[in-house]
Formats: structure tokens, sequence, C-alpha cells
């Protein structure tokens, strides 16, 4: 949280030191951001048509120093640029469901559970030895299960 000019600003979901809005008996702030603040400050009025722009891409960093006015045009493709190169910079492919994911290997929980099991059975199944060694464990798992039932025993 910062103060400036009597007003709280906190980081918002952007990044943006963002006034906290007007709340009962509490005049609205007169600006939505802190680096507009801080231009307007030093500077005067903002033009229409133009934003303050942090030179430094650190938006918690609202030194006039860090400020320079924009139009709104090559704000936005400015900032258009940096997102995509951070998205692509940072975005990974999950290993198990193929979307697109931050992490590093896979998206969730879930697909780490799929691709684990997955990978046990492509090993098992590579491995004519170890396939059959879990085929015949597997039906003396079933044989034991089917004599813990009573055998059929015909009336005599
Ligand atoms: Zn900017
Ligand atoms: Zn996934």
């Amino acid at each position: 949280m910062v103060i400036f000019d009597g007003v709280k600003y906190y980081k918002c979901k952007k990044g943006y030191m963002e006034a906290r809005g007007p709340s009962r008996g509490k005049p609205r702030p007169p600006f939505k951001f802190l680096h507009q603040a801080v231009w307007v400050a030093y500077n005067g009025p903002i033009p229409p048509g133009y934003d303050p722009h942090h030179k430094n891409e650190n938006k918690e960093d609202n030194r006039i120093e860090n400020l320079e006015l924009l139009t709104k045009e090559e704000h936005g493709r400015l900032h258009a640029i940096a997102y995509w190169a951070t998205q692509h910079a940072t975005l990974r492919t999950c290993h198990g469901c193929g979307k697109k994911t931050s992490r590093i290997k896979w998206c969730s929980q879930l697909c780490i559970n799929r691709d684990a099991a997955r990978t046990a059975y492509h090993e098992l199944r590579s491995d004519p030895v170890k396939w059959e060694a879990y085929l015949k464990r597997e039906r003396e798992k079933y044989a034991a299960t089917r004599t813990s039932i009573r055998p059929y025993r015909p009336r005599v």
C-alpha cells in the first residue's frame, strides 16, 4: 500500500497501484491509478488521448522519472507486445493433455496422475517378461477372490 496526496493506493490484479474506491462519507479519489496522480502532480493534467507509461515496465515504480507520456495507441501497442512476449516466454505444453500451461510439465494433478498411469502401462507392455509377470499376478489376484466364494456343491 502506498499513500500519495492523502489517497491510499493498493496493487490491483493488473499490477497497477489503484486508489481504493469511494467508501461511505469519503469523496471519490481524483485518480484511479497512482501513476496518473503522480504525473498530474508534476506535469499538470494528462492531455486527452494520452497515458503515462512505466518506462521500466514495473507498475509499482511510480517515481516521476519512470513515467513517460504516450498516446493511447502507442501505449496499447507497447503493452500488447510485452504481454505477447511474456505469455510466449512462459507458456508450455502440458505433457498430459496438450493444453497451454504456465507450469513446467503438466497443467494439473489430474494430468500428472494420468501421465504416470500411462507411462507405467507402456513400460509394462513394452517388456514381455514384466507383462507376463503382471498378468500372472492379476490372474492370481482374481483366482484368490474366486476361492473366497463358496464353491458350488450340488445336493446329493
Ligand atoms: Zn504502460
Ligand atoms: Zn493437462
